[in-house]
């Protein structure tokens, strides 16, 4: 159902979806939320739509990840062309030499995608734990790309990077504490294999924003310029100064402001240019991540977003290095960059749907004058009748308040019965709600009433727990780009905010993105009683994906894996379904047992069985149900969710 008066074109002014997609993301002409998952040259878009239509044959249940592997693919192959073009056209005399960091997005489909992608560019991996590197070595073999290891190393990290040394991978261990340089040399001494060093500096330069604590005086990684001296003395006086390749800083995840970027190159480049004129022969320069992703479309500097694309990312960091690099007389080095967010926060996106609304306004209650009611109930219903005969909307507000205050004072006192609070409570939200649509019209809207919009706006009820899904949106206030799925050739005519179905009052999305900053509600359609409701989550795929914790047992979500595919009539096919957490699962990561668990309630029931109490067919359903739902999803099944 279409409304005349509302085109896709407001839809967009609505949700931004053009500004935060990246090219990805669009609004077909039926209304419904596009995918165009080979970016922006490409013409193979289709209906999001479409996807859960095929999902929902297929049984999976909502909420559901979906991976668009054509955008993983698309990102890593964006960046290197940038890379190269930007090189060329500068002159530049080094190589770009990526490397993805496992810890955006650990899924061993999401790596694998990365380095298939990026095999012809030479794109590598860096990690920053022990799990990642046994992961990295395992995923990277590609002889000419970097496997770049951060993070703090024991004797066993060390170990492990020097078998990457001894297959002749190009392993750079990167030196964040100068105690950790000793036992590299002693190991890899005792395997008989050379050490690539890299040495990540404590900048001073900061990030800004959310992780800007990340580089500056204070931060946890990296080498203070004295120590960085040591650090080559040290080497020198083993004979293992030129095993220093790589120099590696990293300011911060997320940088909202290019400046921040310029500065870091500045600082960065001299550093290099300095310990080359000493004869360290450092061959890469590592800026580390920050490559922002703009989540709420508006290319400020908004914390969700950033006032740069990433051809000036790279153009500042080619040409500032450059510069400096020529006005030292020193070589242009190889360039690293560690980007996960801006690889990966697009292929993701999380479907749920809404399985409820939660209005304390909207009640029906019959209100109609009974003889005998209490005069503050004849009050409130003059009130609403009466509302444009009085002088402002200020004074209508003043009265409702104060008479409703005199309800439940009553109550209390015993003077008012139930039946006439709840039809006083009906009336005053009938007057809230007049007021608040005559304010459409009024030029300067007064303090007291600029909240009533939020006020009266409903929560709606989504399939989804926000610390599984969202952690970043709930930790950090990091905000996510949320659209309907379909019906954006209709017009919303309701404002909502998010809630979730764990039972914990922080599990709620409040906070949504707007061009001019950010709103507390939605705009969002009415639910249909015969049909579904879907609403998408996007750029979920960078730290989202992987952080979401057990919050109130709700496990990990099932997913379906999505390839493009020109020749197929829908434009796509489901490569994968990857069934979510169970219950048996969950529970048995709390030291659960579950078949004893099943085994009880069985035993429980044969008792009852025995007395009489439950008859024994209907013993035998009680326990397959159980064990049915120890076997299920942890998610609510609604009737458009079921098997
Ligand atoms: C987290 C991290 C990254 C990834 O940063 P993004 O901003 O996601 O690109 C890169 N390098 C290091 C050392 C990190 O800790």
């Amino acid at each position: 159902m279409s409304d005349s008066k509302w085109s896709v074109e407001d839809a967009e002014a609505t949700y931004h979806v053009s500004k935060w997609g990246n090219g990805y993301f669009g609004i077909g002409e039926d209304g419904c939320l596009t995918v165009n998952p080979n970016g922006k040259e490409a013409t193979q878009s289709f209906a999001i739509k479409e996807v859960i239509e095929e999902m929902k044959t297929m049984g999976v249940q909502f909420p559901t990840v979906i991976r668009f592997h054509d955008i993983l693919r698309s990102q890593v192959k964006h960046i290197n062309k940038v890379f190269r073009d930007v090189i060329e056209e500068a002159d530049y005399e080094g190589r770009f030499l990526g490397v993805y960091p496992v810890k955006v997005n650990q899924m061993r489909e999401v790596v694998e995608e990365i380095v298939d992608a990026g095999a012809k560019f030479d794109y590598g991996l860096e990690a920053g734990s022990k799990p990642e590197l046994l992961s990295v070595l395992a995923y990277n073999n590609n002889k000419n790309s970097l496997t770049v290891l951060n993070g703090y190393k024991d004797e066993e990290y060390l170990r492990l990077a020097m078998i990457g040394r001894k297959l002749k991978r190009k392993v750079v261990v990167v030196i964040e504490k100068f105690s950790e340089l000793k036992p590299l040399v002693e190991i890899s001494r005792q395997m008989g294999v050379e050490p690539m060093i890299g040495i990540r500096a404590k900048m001073t330069v900061k990030g800004r924003g959310k992780w800007e604590s990340s580089s500056g005086d204070r931060a946890k990684f990296g080498l203070t310029t004295a120590e960085i001296l040591r650090a080559i003395q040290f080497l020198r006086a083993e004979g293992l100064d030129h095993c220093i390749k790589l120099f590696h800083f990293h300011i911060g995840s997320q940088i909202t402001d290019i400046r921040s970027i310029k500065e870091a190159i500045q600082e960065g480049g001299r550093i290099y240019a300095k310990l080359h004129q000493m004869n360290v022969p450092i061959e890469y320069f590592d800026v580390g991540g920050g490559l922002g992703v703009d989540y709420d479309g508006s290319k400020t500097t908004n914390e969700s977003s950033t006032n740069y694309s990433i051809v000036e990312y790279v153009s500042d960091i080619v040409y500032g290095l450059k510069q400096i690099c020529d006005i030292e007389a020193v070589p242009h080095p190889n360039i690293v960059t560690e980007s996960g967010r801006a690889i990966t926060a697009h292929h993701s996106c999380l479907v749920t749907n809404v399985v409820g609304e939660i209005d304390n306004t909207a009640e029906t209650l019959d209100t109609k004058r009974t003889t005998g009611e209490h005069i503050l109930v004849t009050n409130m219903r003059d009130l609403e009748e009466n509302i444009d005969q009085l002088s402002s909307l200020q004074e209508a507000y003043n009265d409702a308040i104060q008479i409703k205050d005199d309800v439940n004072n009553g109550f209390k006192l015993g003077v008012i019965t139930l039946e006439e609070r709840a039809k006083s409570e009906t009336l005053y939200w009938r007057v809230l709600k007049k007021i608040n649509d005559k304010l459409d019209d009024q030029e300067f809207v007064p303090e007291d009433l600029q909240g009533l919009d939020e006020l009266l706006s409903a929560q709606y009820l989504c399939n989804f727990s926000v610390f599984q899904s969202a952690a970043d949106s709930w930790a950090i206030d990091q905000l996510l780009p949320i659209c309907p799925i379909s019906r954006l050739d209709e017009k919303p005519t309701k404002n909502a905010s998010l809630v979730d179905i764990t039972c914990d009052s922080d599990g709620k999305i409040d906070k949504f993105i707007d061009l001019e900053g950010e709103r507390k509600t939605i705009p969002i359609h009415k639910l249909k009683s015969d049909e579904p409701y879907y609403l998408g989550i996007f750029l979920t795929g960078a730290y989202q994906d992987v952080m979401g914790d057990m919050h109130n047992l709700f496990g990990r979500l099932n997913e379906v894996h999505v390839y493009s595919h020109e020749e197929d009539p829908k434009k796509f096919y489901i490569e994968e379904v990857i069934k979510g957490s169970s219950a048996e699962l969950v529970l048995s990561t709390m030291q659960y047992n579950p078949q004893f668990m099943a085994f009880t309630v069985k035993k429980a029931i044969d008792k009852e069985v025995v007395r009489g109490s439950i008859n024994p067919r209907e013993g035998v359903r009680l326990i397959d149900f159980y064990e049915d739902c120890l076997a299920g999803y942890t998610y609510l099944k609604t009737s458009d969710n079921k098997k």
